[in-house]
């Protein structure tokens, strides 16, 4: 089959890739000049079926309205945005119940093992390198009762191949020595031996290139103004003076995919949820981490790629804004310095880059994947927090089903029929 792609994200070229390892030619489109422009970026770095949980636990309710309006926070709900917010904002807080909220939980665990399966596959027959490291995840904690409380969706993972061992503050800190400079904070930790870390961004890019090789044609610069639907069957796209036809079309279009989706008659319940993030030369700090580390209490993650650290986080409800604001930057930064001083200090001595970038996340927690209402239209779409976590078990499943393949997991909760129950 001909298929086009719109996006070339780390969804959307991993989805060209296994269409056209399956056989199809395959061309896609994106308006940026190069692959992992947007949200693909510069994000944690982090493949982590560890944090499966979507963002909507039970009790988020009170933390938000806690945070309104506070720059500084780690989670902030500009209250501008509190209009826009009705349709999908009720629909996060509505399933937010601890039944939806466990139930979302194991889809995504479900999917994230069978992504990291995947991205290990492909690994081994690419031979593809996007400074990786296999080490897995140590959550560390504070207070005992956000300990509890990941422990509790942990062990709701448990059966679903997400291993996990949890730690006092002793063997947490023999773990991982690095942090002794923080021993007073901590009073233990989960460690994950499962996930793993790398460059989104580098991965993407380095993908595109084998993709191009295997006869993948790309287009960049190129925006898709319009999805043409005559009679409930897709026909065309429309770029810059052109209408492009194929036998089927994939919108992987991240933060874009709402509005094509809308141009063919559909709804996706997508939000752009803002996050940061900060990267540092490693050269300098005298005492990095080797295991990456998330602090959800400070919502920041800290993750070494190659010769240079990655902090990630804050979460904010702000639109489609991607204006870089320094206040919000530094609030990652200041975060993963209370957990690392010696960070800080490394943090003055040389120039770190500040970057933003909006995460695609539906009401409920996981992807939207597959087939649409549209004969011909297939979606990869809204993969929140764990878009490079989900990319080849998504792309994997997408590409089965354009193909007429059975999906190696069941689509309920994952598909866009699942809003219309
Ligand atoms: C701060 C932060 C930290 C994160 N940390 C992690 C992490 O540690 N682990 C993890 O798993 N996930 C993480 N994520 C989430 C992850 O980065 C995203 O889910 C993922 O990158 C989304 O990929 P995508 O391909 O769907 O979208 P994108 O990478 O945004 O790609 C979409 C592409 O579509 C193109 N496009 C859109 N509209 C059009 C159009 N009309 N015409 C042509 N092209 C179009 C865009 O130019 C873009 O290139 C993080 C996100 C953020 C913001």
């Amino acid at each position: 089959m001909r298929i086009i792609v719109i996006g070339a994200g780390v969804l959307g070229v991993t989805t060209a890739w296994y269409l056209a390892r399956d056989g199809h030619e395959v061309t896609v489109l994106d308006q940026a000049a190069r692959p992992g422009e947007e949200t693909s970026f510069a994000n944690g770095g982090l493949l982590h079926a560890s944090h499966a949980e979507p963002w909507n636990a039970p009790g988020v309710v009170w933390q938000l309205l806690r945070w309104i309006g506070r720059e500084d926070s780690p989670l902030l709900l500009r209250p501008g945005q509190i209009p826009r917010l009705v349709g999908w904002g009720l629909g996060f807080l509505r399933n937010s119940t601890t039944a939806r909220f466990e139930r979302h939980t194991a889809v995504n665990a479900a999917l994230a093992v069978y992504s990291l399966q995947q991205l290990q596959e492909l690994r081994r027959s690419t031979g593809i390198h996007y400074d990786e490291a296999q080490h897995g995840i140590l959550k560390i904690f504070h207070d005992q009762q956000a300990m509890d409380g990941t422990r509790h969706s942990s062990d709701l993972m448990a059966p679903l191949g997400v291993r996990h061992s949890v730690l006092d503050s002793r063997q947490t800190i023999a773990l991982e020595p690095s942090l002794e400079e923080s021993r007073e904070q901590i009073i233990g930790g989960i460690y994950y031996p499962d996930d793993e870390s790398g460059d989104a961004r580098l991965f993407t890019e380095r993908l595109a290139a084998l993709a191009e090789h295997e006869g993948v044609g790309f287009r960049f610069g190129t925006t898709v103004k319009n999805v043409e639907v005559r009679n409930g069957r897709w026909r065309s796209v429309e770029i810059e003076h052109e209408r492009l036809e194929a036998d089927a079309c994939v919108i992987a279009a991240g933060n874009g995919a709402k509005a094509l989706a809308a141009q063919a008659g559909m709804r996706l319940p997508i939000y752009p949820v803002k996050g940061y993030s900060v990267t540092l030369p490693l050269q300098g700090w005298r005492n990095p981490p080797t295991i990456p580390l998330i602090d959800d209490a400070r919502k920041v993650v800290i993750t070494l790629l190659g010769d240079r650290i990655r902090l990630a986080g804050t979460a904010e409800f702000a639109g489609y804004d991607t204006s870089l604001h320094t206040r919000r930057a530094a609030t990652v930064l200041r975060q993963a310095a209370s957990v690392y001083p010696s960070l800080g200090a490394h943090a003055e001595q040389c120039e770190p880059a500040y970057w933003t970038g909006l995460r695609p996340m539906t009401m409920d927690g996981p992807p939207i994947l597959g087939p649409s209402p549209v004969d011909g239209l297939y979606l990869n779409a809204g993969p929140g927090h764990l878009g490079w976590t989900f990319a080849c078990g998504c792309s994997r499943i997408v590409a089965d089903v354009v193909g007429g393949r059975e999906p190696a997991l069941n689509l309920d909760g994952m598909n866009l029929q699942r809003f219309r129950r």
